[in-house]
């Protein structure tokens, strides 16, 4: 199949039919970057309803890990459709989440014991996770620490644990009390302007130095909650040393250690989870998006002993729906017998490299980064004037979707790359070469 083409310039007549209803009828509170309206979808093309096909630079925005419509995806979900489509885990039982669960518990860090929780979404699954380190502590831990930076989505939990746009939060106050933000290692724009070099990690020494002895006592904390690359707030990896001191300075108060691997997660990075690129155990890993292939589930996997919310205490009738968890059972099966881990890895690299080569070349690059296949391109004003260029942004995209390039932006001025993980260097050439194309177009 030839890759991108573009027959009608989008958004083309029949687009432009479903934009308008959907303006109308639809609460337009998301923010859309392009008036792209799909209407199939294969591997990493997608296809808009007049015709175009495009290269899915998003993955539906970290999802589609194993490309859409895979044909064994396809057959498990049709396989389960056959038997029955739901039954409630909440009160009955049946295989299909039993049989997820110990493929979850083979393929995330740690060799404890662990348990799950279902549910349908990222959101639901960090509600969980807060919960649970809550209730665990039977409430003699009532304090949650977060990050300034991380998105953990948009229930009055997840909304009050999130630090990543104001308007997420913007008179929906009061949120859940008793959660405390502390900035990300965000080392290209340091919160504390300090340079990675000499800085000793003041990022985690401030919390001791700073929050535990002058604000609330460590004893009353009960989970730290970030993502381990930040997604939504810029694609930005923390430090080689983040996590083990953060790992180190939770476990001398007892305070849990809760990862949103919800986007960074299902081999996203190259590894499984990518809590694993800094040898870094959490307690909780909180997993969505990519894991059922677009169907909604969400899953809370943690250590065995810490799983120990009460009967009655939280469910949902939804979570573990047994399609879903047919599709989650092949996307792992999938992942691991197409070496899609490697290929993340192996076109990850390619891309920083490229990436690289361009930043060299072209002074509206202030950074670039990434693991496997979540990488970005943070534009700026120029390199002496590093300031986000969030105006550009939005025109690169457009751009790059006119010339047949699915691609959206994270934090105030970053291109953000998460193709499904079957992509190859052919499509990832033409990809590059329409960025760098948008790129410079829309600075001349
Ligand atoms: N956590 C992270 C890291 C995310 O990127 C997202 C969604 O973008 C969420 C949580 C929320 O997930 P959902 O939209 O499925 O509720």
């Amino acid at each position: 199949m030839k890759y991108p083409q573009i027959v009608l310039e989008p958004p083309g007549p029949k687009a432009k039919e479903i934009i308008e209803k959907d303006n109308r009828y639809i609460m337009q509170s998301f923010s859309r970057w392009f008036p792209l309206v799909v209407s199939k979808a294969y591997d990493f093309i997608v296809e808009d309803i007049d015709g175009n096909k495009f290269i899915d630079f998003n993955s539906g925005i970290a999802v589609m890990n194993v490309g859409h419509r895979h044909p064994r995806i396809i057959e498990a979900v049709k396989s389960q459709l056959e038997k029955f489509t739901h039954y409630s885990i909440t009160d009955f039982l049946y295989e299909e989440p039993v049989k997820l669960a110990s493929n979850l518990f083979r393929i995330t860090p740690g060799s404890f014991e662990k348990k799950v929780y279902y549910g349908n979404s990222g959101a639901e699954a960090n509600e969980a996770a807060l919960k649970v380190a809550r209730g665990h502590f039977q409430g003699k831990r009532p304090y949650i620490i977060a990050f300034t930076g991380c998105f953990h989505g948009r229930t009055y939990g997840a909304m009050s644990v999130t630090a990543s746009k104001p308007i997420q939060r913007k008179n929906f106050y009061p949120l859940v009390p008793g959660i405390i933000h502390v900035p990300f290692p965000y080392c290209y724009r340091c919160p504390y302007r300090q340079k990675l070099e000499s800085c000793n990690y003041w990022c985690v020494d401030f919390i001791e130095d700073w929050i535990f002895e002058k604000f609330i006592s460590p004893d009353e904390v009960a989970a730290f909650i970030f993502e381990p690359i930040i997604g939504e707030g810029g694609y930005i990896i923390p430090p080689k040393d983040f996590f083990p001191r953060l790992r180190k300075l939770a476990d001398k108060y007892g305070i849990l250690l809760i990862a949103d691997e919800v986007q960074s997660g299902m081999g996203r990075t190259g590894k499984w989870f990518a809590m694993e690129h800094w040898n870094t155990i959490p307690d909780i890993i909180t997993v969505a998006k990519a894991i059922a292939s677009g169907l909604p589930l969400g899953a809370t996997i943690g250590r065995a002993d810490i799983m120990d919310l009460p009967p009655g205490s939280h469910a949902s009738t939804f979570g573990g729906n047994p399609v879903s968890c047919a599709a989650a059972n092949a996307v792992i099966s999938i992942i691991e017998e197409e070496n899609l881990l490697e290929n993340a890895r192996r076109q990850g690299e390619y891309i920083l490299k490229r990436l690289n080569e361009m930043k060299e070349e072209i002074d509206v690059i202030g950074d670039v980064r990434g693991l496997g296949l979540m990488a970005g391109i943070e534009l700026v004003k120029s390199k002496d004037e590093p300031l986000p260029n969030r105006e550009l942004l939005k025109k690169v995209l457009i751009s790059a979707f006119k010339k047949g390039l699915l691609v959206i932006g994270a934090g105030k001025s970053v291109i953000r790359i998460s193709p499904p993980l079957t992509i190859t260097r052919d499509a990832i050439d033409i990809s590059l070469e329409i960025i760098q194309e948008s790129i410079l177009k829309n600075i001349k």
